[in-house]
């Protein structure tokens, strides 16, 4: 085989859709987010405003996290040295994993080095715990609960989007004794709407089923205490594993799932992906706890960040722009065509700093491309005057509807 001419058939069929993608290098400014300094193609620096991150509170520079940081490092140096089973467990970890099972009012929490290590070694795991699971997924689901379905060999069914009425229909459909577990998300972060959690925990109720719940898109963000959606709604109790991540609201990196102490601790025995890989470094579990028992008392915070998300909808959809409101604080404008959603963002990018990646397929269906803005605390009135004027300027320039696709 021409192993450099098949390479090359793969990536110019990525040109040929307008899909393949390009790395933005940039470099944030701590003290100073949401701006940062990008790198041109041509090593020339731009400053720029970034709209598309998921630090979502701008946690990542707060002196609260900063400071547990410096403070493990100099107190426990760099790496964990091991996994959690062979010298990788500190009291780090030990602290993390109180904080986060604190948060969602479990027994448990369990580590991860990301929330999709989480998702795809938890849920890949399952049918080693329980033999004949069926696994009820969104078809929505994120990438890392697709894989962790696929892999494990179990039998699985794909629920349309958000539909109870079809996922009542599958769960018709089986044997009423195998075991099941219906796994969805509160937020998908792709259209920025809620998942019916309360219907699908009485479906699970009514047909024997465990729930599984991805909170990665509103840890931090929902609930008194940063508890997520199924906090805000009363519903935590009701979910049988909570997976979250520590990379996004919280500002720093990690995975986690929150559950029974027997979960957590069958979980930690069986899953390859937790135990073969190297604990995360004793500062980023640090600076999580700090975060995540930080943000429980930091309800303003939360207030603010859905206030701009509202502000900035109104702001565009004043202007006609087709954009997608669930009542998230996720603001994605639907261009609806990969070239002229690159056109769009590189032109934010180039003439205005303003730094939006365009979302295509596979990550959304043909037809829905957009621009995905997160909005957050750290932006400030100037700079959402900026995308607004922006935005209005090229969305006429390259001649796209305006409110095609509101909702
Ligand atoms: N789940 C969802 C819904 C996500 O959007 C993401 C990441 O974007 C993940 C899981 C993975 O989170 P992490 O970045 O911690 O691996």
């Amino acid at each position: 085989m021409d192993y450099t001419a098949q390479l090359d058939t793969a990536i110019a069929k990525l040109h040929d859709e307008g899909r393949y993608r390009t790395f933005i290098d940039i470099e944030r400014r701590n003290g100073h987010f949401p701006h940062a300094v990008r790198t041109r193609p041509d090593g020339s620096q731009q400053n720029i405003t970034v709209w598309c991150g998921n630090d979502y509170l701008g946690m990542g520079q707060h002196p609260v996290v900063l400071n547990a940081m410096h403070e493990a490092v100099d107190a426990a140096g760099a790496g964990s040295g091991g996994t959690r089973n062979i010298s990788g467990t500190t009291v780090y970890h030990k602290k993390l994993e109180a904080e986060l099972a604190d948060l969602h009012g479990k027994e448990a929490a369990l580590l991860f080095t990301s929330a999709y290590i989480a998702n795809d070694a938890t849920l890949s795991t399952l049918p080693k715990l329980f033999p004949g699971l069926i696994i009820y997924s969104d078809e929505l689901n994120h990438a890392s609960m697709i894989e962790g379905v696929r892999r494990n060999g179990g039998a699985k069914r794909i629920f349309r989007h958000n539909d109870v009425a079809h996922l009542r229909e599958l769960l018709e459909a089986d044997d009423p004794n195998a075991p099941k577990m219906i796994a969805f998300e509160s937020v998908y972060s792709m259209d920025g709407d809620f998942g019916p959690i309360e219907e699908i925990c009485d479906l699970a109720d009514e047909f024997g089923a465990l729930t599984y719940i991805d909170e990665v898109h509103a840890v931090g963000m929902y609930g008194p205490r940063g508890g997520g959606v199924t906090e805000r709604d009363g519903l935590a109790h009701r979910i049988d594993i909570i997976n979250g991540t520590l990379a996004k609201a919280f500002g720093v990196m990690g995975g986690y799932i929150a559950a029974s102490e027997k979960m957590c601790d069958a979980v930690r025995s069986y899953a390859p992906g937790f135990i073969f890989t190297t604990s995360l470094p004793p500062a980023v579990a640090a600076g999580a706890a700090a975060s995540v028992a930080f943000l429980k008392t930091a309800s303003d915070l939360r207030e603010q960040h859905q206030t701009q998300a509202k502000i900035l909808k109104l702001r565009l959809k004043g202007l006609g722009m087709p954009l997608i409101d669930h009542g998230t604080h996720i603001v994605p404008v639907i261009v609806g065509n990969p070239v002229h959603t690159k056109i769009l963002s590189d032109r934010l990018l180039d003439d205005h700093g303003i730094y939006v990646q365009p979302i295509n397929f596979p990550t959304v269906p043909r037809g829905t491309e957009r621009l995905r803005f997160t909005p957050s605390p750290v932006h400030g009135p100037d700079e959402m005057n900026r995308l607004v004027q922006a935005m209005d300027e090229l969305w006429s320039h390259c001649a796209l509807n305006r409110a095609e696709l509101a909702g």
